[in-house]
């Protein structure tokens, strides 16, 4: 298997010329396009790493499969679809349009951001600390990594220049889909995007969901079959943005990506895979990150279709 991660990572490394590294959160900008990296977590808890696996980077998006979560844990299944859809959008990530013209009262999916920040408003606690506190202890949790936490610098500069993030937040505040205080919705909003991992760390969380909500590595249930299965469908259907039908024809492995350039996949019974690199394409998606994954699956059968 290491054999095989390098030379997925060889063959690709090319890939992250086509792309941009984000920039419209300024501090994101600064990460290395040339840094590629891979980790595999097989579901009886071995790891195969190569390439630039430890180098970090902010979750960004991934961040919206734990707030999921998190916000199912806290809610239930049903309460928490009652206020966010199922359905993809075939639209950017930060777009607005649907609030308006369509679905008015119920942001289309969680992985949207305006999804996203609506779960995080479910999650229950009494202040953004105790909310965010919550979302990091689970995320510890999840990837066997209690080192794990918030890049405040990173914070700062999507706080700063969050605009796009507000107008979706004080435009579903006016049309009630969103509840609460929105400074507050959006502060662990911000904060969820901005957690350091490594490419190992979202490996495992990858694992968990294709060990039908149980860790690997110690056979602690974190949660229910059910939910790991409905997290996958959606990661199936809205993880990649509106490249997800492309992404489910060609790879056809749930995954979730984030602008900061790592992709979180999930080979149910299979193993977790953990990519990064910060090269996107026009959609926001790592461009070599998606090439690898694509290798591997080939080179595995790792198609769930
Ligand atoms: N923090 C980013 C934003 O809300 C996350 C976007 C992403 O990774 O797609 O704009």
């Amino acid at each position: 298997m290491r054999g095989l991660l390098e030379s997925v990572i060889e063959n690709n490394r090319g890939f992250a010329m086509d792309g941009k590294v984000a920039s419209y959160i300024p501090l994101l900008s600064k990460a290395d396009p040339n840094h590629l990296g891979i980790c595999v977590t097989t579901l009886d808890g071995k790891e195969y790493t190569a390439g630039d696996s430890s180098v970090k980077f902010t979750m960004q998006s991934i961040s919206k499969v734990i707030s999921l979560m998190v916000a199912i844990l806290d809610n239930g299944t049903k309460n928490v679809f009652s206020r966010v859809g199922m359905e993809p959008t075939g639209d950017g990530f930060n777009s607005i349009v649907n609030l308006e013209t369509k679905n008015y009262n119920k942001p289309f999916n969680p992985m949207i951001n305006a999804g996203a920040i609506v779960t995080s408003s479910l999650i229950e606690g009494s202040s953004a600390e105790e909310k965010i506190d919550k979302i990091l202890s689970f995320t510890r949790k999840i990837t066997g990594n209690d080192s794990i936490n918030i890049n405040e610098e990173i914070y700062l500069s999507e706080k700063e220049t969050g605009d796009r993030n507000r107008a979706l937040a004080y435009f579903m505040k006016g049309n009630k889909s969103l509840r609460g205080d929105v400074e507050e919705v959006l502060e662990v909003y911000f904060k969820q995007c901005s957690i350091d991992v490594c490419c190992s760390d979202i490996s495992r969380i990858g694992a968990m969901l294709a060990n039908d909500g149980v860790l690997p590595w110690s056979g602690e249930r974190v949660i229910s079959r059910e939910v790991s299965r409905i997290v996958k469908t959606i990661m199936v259907t809205c993880g990649m943005y509106d490249e997800s039908g492309e992404f489910a024809v060609h790879i056809g492995i749930p995954s979730k990506s984030g602008v900061g350039g790592g992709i979180m996949a999930s080979v149910p019974k299979r193993m977790g895979i953990g990519v990064y690199g910060p090269s996107l394409d026009e959609k926001g998606n790592s461009i070599a990150g998606i090439k690898m994954l694509q290798e591997l699956s080939r080179e595995l059968d790792l198609s769930i279709f």
